[in-house]
C-alpha cells in the first residue's frame, strides 16, 4: 500500500526543510510506503533549489514544477493528478496542517472511510478579521450551496483511490475543492484540529486572492445569488409601482414640483440594485467564459523523480 502526500508550495523556502523532516519522521513510524509530492506553484524565491536538493537525496520526494503561479487549488489538483497512492493526503507546506495528524487520518481510512476531511476549529494566529469573515462565509455558504460545505473545512484531507478517481473527473476552472469533495458523497469522516501558526513566512493569500476564492466557492455551488437578484428586482418593481401611484397623485393634486427627494433617492436606489444584479450575473457569465475557453487547468515545466519524467499538459 502506497500513501501519497501532496503539498503545494509557493515561496516557502523557510518551511520546506522543516516540513520534509516532520513528514519523514511521522511516516517512518508507519508501515506504509509513501511518496511526498511537492507541487511548486511558480515560486520566485529559492524554494525550487531546495526542492531539487531534497529530491536528489530522497527518491520518495517527487517534485512537479508548474510553469507559473496557478493558485493553491490548481496546484493541489496537479498534485492529485500525479499521485499514485492507494490513499492521498493533501496538506499545506507551512506546518499549519500538522503532520502529526497523518496517522489519525490513515487510521480512519483503514477503518473504511473513503474520505477523511479535517475541520479547523480555530487558527492560532489568525487575525480577528480572517476568523470572522471565514466563519460567516461558511454559514452563508451552507445556506446557499447545494452541497454540504462544513464550517472550518480545510484542504487538509485524505482520499482513497476510489474517491480520488471520481474527483479527477471534476475539471472545472475556478475550483473550490471543499465543495467538490462535499459533492462526492461516499463515506466521509471528519477530524477536528487547531491550526498552529505558520512556521515561517507570510500567508500567500492576499485579500484579492481570498475574495476571488470566496466568490468561486459561491458561484460554483449556488445559484441563490442569481435568484436573489430576481427577487430583489421584483420587490423593487413593486415598490416603484407604488411610487408611480404616489407621483400621479401628487401631479393630479397640482403639487408636481414636490418630490425631488423621492425621485432622487428612488433613482439611486433602483440604479444601485440594478448594478448589483448585473454584477452577480457578470460573475456567473465570467465562469461560463472561463469554461468555454477549454484551456488546460495547468501546465508543467518539469517533473522530477517520476517514472519517465515527462512533463505534461493536463486538461
Ligand atoms: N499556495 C500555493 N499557491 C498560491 C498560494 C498558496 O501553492 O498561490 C500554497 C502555500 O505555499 C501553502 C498553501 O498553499 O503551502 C496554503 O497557503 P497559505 O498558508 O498562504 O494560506 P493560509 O494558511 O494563509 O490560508
Ligand atoms: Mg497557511
Amino acid at each position: 500500500m502506497l500513501i501519497s502526500i501532496v503539498v503545494p508550495v509557493y515561496n516557502e523556502e523557510e518551511n520546506i526543510a522543516i516540513f520534509y523532516n516532520a513528514v519523514t519522521k511521522v511516516m517512518s513510524g508507519l508501515s506504509y510506503e509513501y511518496e511526498l509530492i511537492y507541487v511548486d506553484d511558480g515560486s520566485t524565491d529559492s524554494s525550487v533549489v531546495i526542492l531539487r536538493e531534497i529530491a536528489k537525496l530522497d527518491a520518495r520526494v517527487k517534485v512537479v514544477l508548474l510553469a507559473r503561479n496557478f493558485g493553491h487549488q490548481t496546484a493541489l489538483t496537479c498534485g492529485l493528478d500525479y499521485a499514485k497512492g492507494d490513499a492521498v493526503i493533501t496538506m499545506d507546506g507551512d506546518m499549519q496542517h500538522p503532520p502529526a495528524l497523518i496517522p489519525e487520518l490513515i487510521r480512519l481510512w483503514e477503518n473504511g472511510y473513503d474520505v477523511v476531511r479535517t475541520i479547523r476549529d480555530s487558527t492560532e494566529d489568525a487575525s480577528w478579521a480572517k476568523s470572522f469573515t471565514s466563519k460567516y462565509y461558511y454559514k452563508l455558504m451552507n445556506k446557499m450551496a447545494d452541497v454540504p460545505i462544513v464550517e472550518g473545512g480545510s484542504d487538509f484531507r485524505l482520499m482513497n483511490r476510489k474517491s480520488l478517481e471520481t474527483l479527477k473527473h471534476f475539471r472545472e476552472h475556478g475550483r473550490f475543492l471543499r465543495g467538490i469533495v462535499g459533492a462526492l458523497g461516499y463515506r466521509q469522516a471528519e477530524l477536528h484540529f487547531v491550526a498552529p501558526p505558520r512556521f515561517a513566512g507570510v500567508s500567500k493569500f492576499s485579500v484579492r486572492k481570498m475574495i476571488r476564492f470566496a466568490l468561486d466557492g459561491v458561484t460554483a455551488f449556488s445559484r441563490v445569488p442569481l435568484r436573489a437578484a430576481l427577487y430583489v428586482g421584483v420587490l423593487c418593481g413593486g415598490l416603484s409601482f407604488l411610487l408611480i401611484l404616489h407621483l400621479l397623485y401628487v401631479y393630479l393634486t397640482g403639487q408636481a414640483l414636490n418630490g425631488w427627494t423621492t425621485l432622487g433617492v428612488s433613482i439611486l436606489f433602483i440604479g444601485g440594485i440594478q448594478l448589483v444584479g448585473l454584477g452577480i450575473i457578470g460573475e456567473y457569465v465570467g465562469r461560463v467564459f472561463e469554461e468555454v475557453k477549454q484551456r488546460p487547468l495547468y501546465w508543467v515545466k518539469a517533473a522530477i523523480n517520476f517514472d519517465g519524467e515527462n512533463p505534461e499538459i493536463a486538461y
